[in-house]
């Protein structure tokens, strides 16, 4: 079996990893794609004035070296990197004292003891197996769905709380459609490499996982063909995903249902007996994304459907705990995924046990990071640089000559009730009402990563049809120990993660003009989503309303869709066609944020303009490994790492005139050709 799994993986491998661009040859006619590992050689022109990202980043290319297990790296996985250290050493410190501490020990020792975990070997997962294979009519499907004592339950729909979008002061339940195996449903009529990476990883981390547990290799072929029978089914009624970048898809998932509107859309699928059996309680209103989706449940959800229905949750469970068993299955799953992903070498053990103790105690890991890495001083700095983003972009919208009156004030009424999360909250998170069996008394990882589910779904139950409070940082949903620096339109909030702020993005030993290379024009790009195409959506409240005039909006989508076609210009490798409408909101942030940074930049004396360029190409450096290339141009709504820097850079005459760019270099765009929206 092992040497036919070999030969799948060879084949899957030599369809999937795009071709090298031959000898650098330059795709796209403008900047070779410097972000694949291979691109570049010693022998690879490197001008300031053609690729400024190569220029500043060549030697570093050259001598980078993906780690062992993972498919990329970068300044971002740098500091990635730190952060995982840190918490690695958070994880394993016996001196660490209170609630949050002993959680997270008991967890790991659950997670890292590999004899304890071989001597439970796959038993653990055995009772969910055996209660999924009694399965024989609809009834029983709904039987397992609603008893809660079976670990692992996969529901045909997604079910959770938030904030409602029109009235985002109360918490509401949201209804919404499953995680599809091929991610996007027009895979399932059109199916591009993303998606035959995907079905090949479903198929082959399947098999072995099913045969692990107990399946021979033709019922597991069996159940899996079952699975994915069962996914085009739903996939029919879920909405591709190119219908999320629409202008209107926002407003599309405002669809309100009482229990009894809900109950009646759904038909004989008993949808409020699913959403208690999940751990919710029913509220007096649900937000329902797809209700197409929600009304096709009863087509779905058939007496003829049942053997589908029970080997999809089968998959989806046996996947799900694949990770969770012994040593064996652990590492077998590990290879088949990294061989398909292109990934030599395995991650550590300490890497593969801080990610589950993450997924399973996100605010206990969260609690011990801030009391050792948070300080005033970091917090001081953000606000300061904050601050200053905040007077620019007031300045801006003042200014900026297509923005009508009645946009532009309400615009600047949504920058003046913006809320900042700068580095950590006033109040710790408070887990203190959990708890699981550790290997004292018997626990498995399976037991206790259910038990903190139910935990959680209980949290978050309790939040329905309360208030929700805006000034409160739950770190639930929102973990400081992440590097990631976002706006929430939801509530109109700037969030800075204490994660990202190390290496080369932030320290405090940086000069004044790299903190605005680096974290600066970090922040520039995230305040200008409250004005792009998503943010014009959302009002200072975070409610849905789209806030522009008809005119105004149509100015925007007009620069907006001559940015969009340059970027379609982009060829990531050969044979392969680049998205602009995908990647056109983060563009359009990349540059306003840049414009933002170049003003504040012109109000300070003699500001070193070369340090601040080069931090910002130091930020988006990247080698990737081609197979993960390949998903990512696939969903990824932002650039590619070496356009983030050269096509922002191109379009601002700070840039082109501090280094004498002329026409006819690489770097220089003709004014009337820039694409840049603010
Ligand atoms: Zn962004």
């Amino acid at each position: 079996m092992m040497k036919q799994l070999t030969a799948l993986l060879l084949c899957a491998l030599l369809a999937l990893a795009p071709a090298l661009a031959e000898g650098g040859a330059i795709l796209d006619g403008r900047w070779l794609n410097a972000d694949i590992q291979g691109n570049v050689t010693e022998d690879t022109p490197a001008e300031l004035k053609d690729d400024f990202g190569l220029f500043v980043n060549k030697d570093w290319i050259l001598q980078a070296q993906i780690p062992a297990g993972e498919s990329k790296t970068g300044t971002m996985e740098d500091v990635m990197r730190t952060l995982k250290d840190r918490q690695i050493a958070l994880m394993k410190d016996d001196s660490l004292t209170g609630h949050d501490a002993e959680l997270v020990r008991k967890l790991y020792a659950l997670v890292s003891d590999w004899d304890y975990r071989d001597a439970q070997g796959v038993e653990p997962a055995m009772p969910v197996i055996e209660a999924l294979r009694r399965i024989d009519s609809l009834e029983a499907v709904t039987a397992y769905l609603c008893d809660r004592s079976n670990l692992k339950r996969n529901y045909p729909l997604a079910m959770a709380v938030g904030a409602d979008f029109i009235d985002p002061d109360i918490y509401i339940t949201q209804i919404g459609t499953p995680a599809l195996m091929l991610q996007d449903s027009a895979e399932y009529t059109q199916r591009t490499q993303a998606g035959e990476l995907y079905a090949t990883m479903y198929e082959q981390l399947g098999t072995y996982v099913l045969t692990r547990l107990g399946y021979s290799e033709d019922e597991a072929a069996q159940v899996i063909e079952n699975a994915f029978a069962l996914d085009a089914l739903m996939a029919e009624h879920v909405k591709p995903m190119a219908t999320h970048y629409q202008a209107d898809y926002f407003a599309s998932l405002l669809n309100y249902y009482s229990p009894e509107e809900l109950q009646a859309l759904a038909g004989d699928f008993p949808i409020l007996d699913m959403l208690q059996a999940y751990g919710l309680k029913v509220g007096q209103r649900f937000l329902v994304t797809e209700p197409d989706y929600i009304a096709a449940l009863p087509q779905i959800y058939t007496e003829e459907n049942a053997a589908l229905l029970r080997d999809w949750m089968t998959l989806k469970a046996a996947l799900a705990m694949g990770t969770m068993l012994d040593r064996e299955t652990y590492k077998q799953v590990e290879a088949i995924s990294n061989a398909l992903m292109g990934v030599t070498g395995e991650s550590s053990d300490d890497d593969n046990a801080l990610q589950s103790v993450l997924n399973m105690l996100p605010v206990p890991m969260d609690n011990l990071y801030i009391q050792a890495y948070c300080t005033e001083q970091q917090r001081q700095d953000m606000l300061d640089i904050i601050g200053d983003v905040v007077a620019y972009y007031r300045t801006m919208l003042e200014s900026v000559d297509w923005l009508g009156d009645e946009t532009r004030e309400k615009a600047i009424e949504k920058l003046d009730n913006l809320r900042v999360n700068a580095v950590y909250p006033d109040a710790l998170g408070d887990w203190s009402a959990l708890d699981f069996a550790g290997m004292e008394d018997g626990g498995s990882l399976l037991a206790a990563n259910a038990a903190v589910q139910d935990y959680v779904n209980g949290l978050q139950s309790d939040k329905i049809d309360t208030a929700v409070d805006k000034d409160k940082w739950d770190q639930l949903t929102m973990q400081t120990a992440q590097v990631n620096a976002f706006y929430n339109p939801q509530n109109n909030s700037i969030n800075i993660m204490a994660g990202i702020l190390s290496g080369n993005i932030y320290n405090e030993d940086m000069s004044y003009a790299q903190k605005l290379g680096g974290i600066g024009t970090v922040i520039g790009h995230e305040i200008s989503h409250a004005f792009d195409t998503n943010g014009s959506q959302f009002d200072k409240d975070g409610a849905i309303s789209n806030w522009w005039t008809a005119e105004d909006y149509a100015a925007f989508q007009a620069r907006a869709a001559k940015l969009a076609a340059w970027y379609d210009g982009f060829i990531p490798w050969e044979g392969a066609s680049y998205s602009g409408q995908q990647v056109q909101t983060e563009a359009i942030a990349d540059m306003g944020g840049m414009k933002c940074l170049l003003a504040i930049a012109a109000q300070q004396e003699n500001f070193d303009y070369d340090a601040f360029f080069r931090e910002f190409a130091t930020v988006w450096r990247m080698q990737s490994l081609p197979a993960y290339l390949v998903t990512l141009v696939a969903s990824d709504t932002h650039p590619m790492r070496y356009l983030r820097t050269n096509a922002t850079l191109a379009q601002f005459d700070d840039f082109i005139d501090f280094y004498g760019i002329q026409p006819g270099d690489g770097m220089y765009v003709a004014p009337e050709d820039r694409v840049a929206v603010w």
